[in-house]
């Protein structure tokens, strides 16, 4: 009868965040250059912030000064439009 209620529990608490699940189920990917994932990303310099994802498989804190400019301002055209 109760059946599902601890069932559901014991899966939330096995260790896995649903934040991870997330993460996992629209991107699960790895930095072709350095190898750091969604869930680790590495520090990007540039931005002072952790690494983002500039590619499929490339972060941010990998690209190249070049590449970083232009990911940058591919970033703030994308920002215009959505806000126009
Ligand atoms: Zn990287
Ligand atoms: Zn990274």
């Amino acid at each position: 009868m109760n059946d599902a209620l601890p069932r559901a529990t014991i899966a939330v608490g096995h260790g896995e965040k649903p934040q991870t699940r997330r993460a996992m189920l629209c991107a699960p990917r790895s930095c072709r250059r350095c190898g750091c994932t969604e869930d680790r990303a590495c520090w990007d310099k540039r931005l002072k912030t952790p690494c983002a994802w500039a590619e499929q498989e490339l972060c941010s804190a990998c690209l190249t000064p070049r590449e970083f400019d232009r990911w940058v301002l591919s970033l703030n055209l994308e920002m215009d439009r959505s806000a126009a």
